[in-house]
């Protein structure tokens, strides 16, 4: 195998000391410290064979590419796969539109407050367990957000362990969490969030 420096690893060139070169991976973040003569062979592309453990190594942490790799349309995919992709789901459920409060410079609530009720979770679950079944997901995030969602517990109880349910389904690395006003925020409500896997707030 052909290799080479990837585009995006940086050379600081006598670094730590004037018989070395330091080597910093924008893309994984790996660092290495090469002698001068092995960085010599990686440019000139005559690595020696006795060499070849140290350059695989390098290769694993993303410091040099295969030389056929077209490395700029591999970025492209990624970041396209980062972008578009279903590898992470991140989603935020209104759970309901009301609020105890009454902040002047608020966008979040309404006049006429509407509450997400359990046939709309099952139908929310049922759409997530799709999306994550067909493209398939490894992590989801739930932000139970308002109004003050703390107002429809029933509908974050609900979703929960709807959540839950797919963690286990899937073996999904699920993250859920609060936004919330902190007033209805005691510990009975706090303790019965957490035993259905809500324990995050913000
Ligand atoms: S507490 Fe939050 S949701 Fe409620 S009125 Fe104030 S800003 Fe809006």
């Amino acid at each position: 195998m052909a290799l080479r420096l990837s585009a995006y690893t940086l050379c600081v060139n006598e670094h730590p000391d004037p018989n070395t070169v330091l080597l910093y991976s924008t893309l994984t973040k790996a660092v290495a410290v090469l002698q001068s003569s092995l960085f010599r062979d990686i440019k000139t592309g005559s690595i020696q064979e006795t060499d070849m453990p140290t350059c695989l190594e390098l290769a694993g942490e993303g410091l040099l590419v295969d030389g056929d790799v077209e490395e700029h349309s591999a970025f492209k995919l990624w970041l396209n796969q980062t972008r578009f992709g279903f590898s992470t789901i991140e989603t935020v459920p209104v759970v309901t539109t009301d609020c105890n409060m009454r902040c002047a410079y608020c966008f979040g609530t309404d006049f006429s407050p509407s509450f997400m009720d359990r046939e709309t979770c099952d139908h929310y679950i049922t759409e997530l367990a799709r999306t994550i079944e067909v493209h398939g997901t490894r992590r989801l995030s739930i932000d139970y957000f308002g109004g003050e969602p703390l107002r429809n517990l029933d509908a974050i109880d609900w979703l929960a362990r709807g959540a839950r349910g797919l963690e286990q389904r899937f073996g999904l690395e699920l993250r859920q969490r609060l936004t919330t006003n902190g007033y209805l925020l005691d510990a009975e409500v706090a303790s019965h969030l957490a035993s259905v896997g809500s324990p995050a707030y913000r």
